[in-house]
C-alpha cells in the first residue's frame, strides 16, 4: 500500500491530481482546500460538504491526523503551548498568543536548531530535522481552529517557534504562498513575521520572493567578538549581516525588526547600545530588547529593570527605536527561546 499523503504538503495542482484520482470532478479539490485552509478542518471525515464517498476515500489515503501531545495554558489564559507529535514521533512546539484583537500563532520550522545560540533552549537539542510545507502549515490551520472555537480570529503568523526558518528556505517560503492565498488560509503578508539568526544570502532571497513579509533579525550584539559568544555556530559575519538588511529596506521599503536578547553583564550595557545604534545607523528599523528568559541547561541571567530600560534610552537617544518585549506565558515556558519539545528530553 502507497504510504499515507499529508494533504497538506500537497499543492493545489497535486490535491487536483490526488481527487482526480479518486474519481472526483475539479471543483471538489477547491473545496478541500477551503475545508483545510479557511475552516481549519484537517480531518477528512469532517468535511461535511464533500460526499461521503470522497471523505472514506481521502481518509483511506491521507496520513491520519495525531491529537497534540499536551496543551499548556498559562495561568491568565494569553498563552497555550501545544506540543505536536510529527509523523515520526519527533515532537515540536506551537503556541498561541491572545491579545486581542490579535491572535498570532508562533510556528516552528525545524525540529530543533543548528545554530546553538547558548540562551535558546531549542538550539540546546541541535537540528533534528526540517519540517516539511504541511508540518508548517498544519501548526498554523490548527490555530487557526482553535482560535474559532474559542469564537476569536487568528490574525498575525510569526516564525519565531522552534528553529531557523531560513535554514529551511524553500518549505518556508511555500508555506508563506499557502498562508497568503487569498483562496488558502487568506493571510495579508504584513501579518506574517519571519525571525531569522541572520543568514544573509535568504534574507535578500526573502526581499525578492516576499517583499511584504515582516522581516526580523536576531542581532544580539553590536560587533563579531560578542556575537560569536551568543552564536557560536560559523556564519555570517554582523557586517554581512547587517549589509543584507540595509539592502532588504531598499528593496522592500518597509521597516526591520532587529530583535536583541539583553544578557546580563554580557551585553547590555549603555555603551554595547550606543554601539549598537551606530552599527545600524541609516537603516529603517526598531530594535526588540527581549530580557532573558531563563530556562534549565542555557547560559546566563536577565539585566535588572533598570539596566534595560537604560539600554532603551541609550538607543533612543540616539534615534533608534527601541521597545521592551512584553512577555506572556512565561510561567508555562512559552516564550521566545523556552521551546524544547520536552518529550524528547524524557525520552518519552
Ligand atoms: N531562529 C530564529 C527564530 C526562533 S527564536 C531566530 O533566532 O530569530 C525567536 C526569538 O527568540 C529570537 O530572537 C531568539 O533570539 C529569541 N530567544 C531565544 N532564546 C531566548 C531566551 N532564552 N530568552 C529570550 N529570547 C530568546
Ligand atoms: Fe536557533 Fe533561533 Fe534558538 Fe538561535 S535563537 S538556536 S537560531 S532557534
Amino acid at each position: 500500500m502507497a504510504d499515507p499523503v499529508d494533504l497538506l504538503d500537497l499543492d493545489r495542482e497535486a490535491l487536483g491530481d490526488l481527487i482526480e484520482s479518486l474519481g472526483q470532478p475539479g471543483f471538489r479539490a477547491r473545496q478541500v482546500w477551503r475545508q483545510m485552509y479557511q475552516r481549519g478542518n484537517v480531518d477528512p471525515m469532517q468535511m461535511t460538504d464533500l460526499p461521503r464517498v470522497l471523505r472514506e476515500n481521502l481518509t483511506e489515503v491521507a496520513a491520519a491526523e495525531r491529537e497534540p501531545l499536551e496543551v499548556q495554558t498559562s495561568a491568565d489564559g494569553s498563552t497555550s503551548k501545544a506540543l505536536l507529535p510529527l509523523s515520526d514521533g519527533e515532537p515540536i512546539e506551537t503556541v498561541l498568543i491572545r491579545s486581542r484583537p490579535r491572535d498570532t500563532v508562533c510556528l516552528s520550522s525545524q525540529a530543533g536548531c543548528a545554530m546553538g545560540c547558548v540562551f535558546c533552549a531549542t538550539g540546546l537539542q541541535g537540528l533534528r530535522r526540517q519540517l516539511s510545507v504541511g508540518e508548517i502549515l498544519r501548526q498554523a490551520v490548527l490555530a487557526r481552529r482553535w482560535s474559532r472555537d474559542e469564537g476569536r480570529e487568528l490574525t498575525h503568523v510569526v516564525f519565531m517557534g522552534m528553529g531557523e526558518p531560513l535554514a529551511n528556505y524553500s518549505n518556508v517560503s511555500e508555506a508563506i504562498v499557502r498562508l497568503t492565498d487569498p483562496e488558502g488560509f487568506g493571510l495579508s503578508p504584513r501579518r506574517i513575521t519571519v525571525s531569522t539568526v541572520g543568514i544573509p544570502l535568504n534574507i535578500r532571497r526573502l526581499a525578492s520572493d516576499h517583499p511584504t513579509v515582516n522581516l526580523a533579525v536576531s542581532l544580539h550584539a553590536p560587533d563579531q567578538e560578542l556575537r560569536r559568544e551568543l552564536v557560536p555556530v560559523p556564519g555570517a559575519s554582523v557586517d554581512d549581516i547587517v549589509s543584507a538588511v540595509r539592502e532588504h529596506n531598499r528593496r522592500t521599503g518597509g521597516r526591520v525588526t532587529f530583535e536583541y536578547v539583553l544578557l546580563r553583564g554580557v551585553n547590555d550595557s549603555r555603551a554595547h547600545a550606543r554601539r549598537l545604534a551606530d552599527r545600524i545607523r541609516g537603516i529603517r528599523a526598531h530594535v526588540n530588547l527581549i530580557p532573558l528568559n531563563p530556562s534549565p541547561g542555557v547560559v546566563g541571567t536577565r539585566p535588572s529593570r533598570r539596566t534595560t530600560l537604560g539600554f532603551q534610552q541609550a538607543l533612543q537617544e540616539r534615534g533608534v527605536r527601541a521597545t521592551v518585549r512584553v512577555e506572556q506565558g512565561r510561567d508555562i515556558a512559552a516564550a521566545c527561546g523556552q521551546l524544547r519539545g520536552d518529550r524528547v528530553r524524557s525520552g518519552a
